[in-house]
């Protein structure tokens, strides 16, 4: 009787645990899902200018790298010193992260359409987009992006897992947004100086 009380907790922990993996994974194949039809579709548009230097491929190796982790963690136990209990207001508040960061990286692709690319590219025909989410701030991608690793830092009960993505994303983000931003400048000129004068980088009104 005494040992089936004491297993309780311990059963209880390892649901949480599994539930937790089961969310990470939902989300991921839930982000794969959305980029792979526009990885398709983009990928048929010829390149005209490419911004693609060796610390973009450092960066794009650290992202995968970062991405992929969590399937470790979920399909093995090797990280698994490293787990520490789920609460439920992380949860909760780490399921709604999750969600918002989604529907904005979807929103971002619909409204990038054949001008995504997951490097510094411009493509043939590639047009300025300053309308949909691109109207609140120039980087809406990024910023689901950092969404999304917040819902995974708080559901990611894993202190190796949870915070991966969202350092990974940081060092993406920060090497990355001004050779992007120059890139754009000697392609549109002034229409990207005057998108740049309504709009911030990441947060409207704010940076
Ligand atoms: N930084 C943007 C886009 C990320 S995808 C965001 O976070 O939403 C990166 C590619 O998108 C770059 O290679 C660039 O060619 C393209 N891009 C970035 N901003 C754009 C814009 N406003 N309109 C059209 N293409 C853009």
């Amino acid at each position: 009787m005494d040992r089936q009380v004491t297993r309780w907790p311990i059963l209880i922990l390892n649901m949480n645990l599994w539930f937790a993996k089961l969310i990470v994974l939902l989300a991921m194949v839930i982000l794969i899902a959305i980029r792979a039809p526009h990885g398709r579709r983009s990928r048929a548009v010829p390149v005209v200018r490419s911004a693609k230097g060796s610390l973009e491929v450092v960066l794009l190796i650290i992202a995968w790298i970062a991405f992929l982790l969590p399937l470790i963690w979920i399909l093995t136990p090797f990280l698994d010193f490293a787990n520490y209990p789920l609460r439920p207001e992380a949860l909760a508040a780490g399921v709604e992260c999750l969600a918002l960061g989604l529907w904005l990286f979807y929103r971002s692709h619909a409204d990038l359409g054949t001008n995504w690319s997951v490097t510094l590219e411009v493509r043939e025909k590639h047009q300025l987009v300053t309308s949909g989410v691109y109207r609140w701030m120039r980087h809406p991608m990024y910023l689901s992006l950092f969404v999304y690793s917040a819902g995974f830092a708080l559901v990611g009960s894993n202190w190796i897992v949870g915070p991966s993505y969202g350092i990974s994303m940081l060092v993406l983000f920060s090497f990355r947004v001004v050779p992007e931003e120059r890139m754009m400048l000697e392609t549109f000129g002034d229409d990207y100086r005057a998108y740049m004068a309504t709009t911030k980088r990441l947060i409207p009104g704010v940076w």
